[in-house]
């Protein structure tokens, strides 16, 4: 199965080497005036993506992206490079007009994840980010023309890299936004 490919950070076995990594520096894929935005604090809820709107490596079949709260975001340097992809989108992904690397995705309107922010985190400049720890949206590599008939390899390989495959997000994240639907419609007491 190891010839199945995921994403560089997971098909080269990337661990988590720091505890007490407190947060850094992600930077674009510019030579030049990079664009470098600092995250303060660990990442949560880092995972592989198969969706078709999160930035990617070349040849990735999947995204590995991470949320942090938008206060613990700054754009460090080059921020004029930013332009949001799709202002319609839930998650207003901030990417370099040079490069096309996205550099962070807060969501603004009310959603069970407003005040978060998505992010890349293999554009770290350091390294101790805690790993990839499930695979969301795994059936929507298709969407981006992966052979649907290489689907249980796929699934394999994320289960024996320790990342269960979902095709929506992980359980505890589906739940999480239930309990914020059912609040905010009075199902649930708030
Ligand atoms: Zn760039
Ligand atoms: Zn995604």
């Amino acid at each position: 199965m190891t010839n199945v490919a995921i994403h560089p950070i997971v098909d080269s076995g990337y661990r988590a080497t720091d505890a007490s990594f407190a947060g850094g520096t992600l930077i674009c894929n510019c030579a030049s005036n990079p664009v470098k935005v600092r995250v303060k604090g660990d990442i949560a809820h880092n995972h592989a993506c198969g969706c078709t709107k999160c930035w990617k490596p070349k040849g990735a079949v999947f995204s590995v992206v991470a949320v942090a709260p938008t206060d613990n975001i700054e754009v460090l340097e080059n921020g004029n490079k930013l332009a949001v992809v799709d202002a319609s989108a839930l998650i207003q992904r901030h990417a370099c007009r040079d490069c096309g690397v996205h550099m962070y995705g807060p969501v603004e309107r009310e959603h069970a994840f407003q005040g978060l922010s998505f992010v890349h985190p293999e554009r770290f400049q350091g390294k101790g980010w805690s790993a990839p720890g499930f695979a969301a949206f795994v059936s929507s590599i298709i969407e981006n023309g992966y052979d649907p008939g290489k689907m249980s390899a796929v699934r394999s390989r994320l289960r024996e890299v320790g990342l269960e495959p979902y095709d929506c997000l992980s359980p505890g994240l589906m739940d999480f936004i239930a309990t914020w639907t059912a609040k905010k419609a009075g199902v649930l007491a708030a």
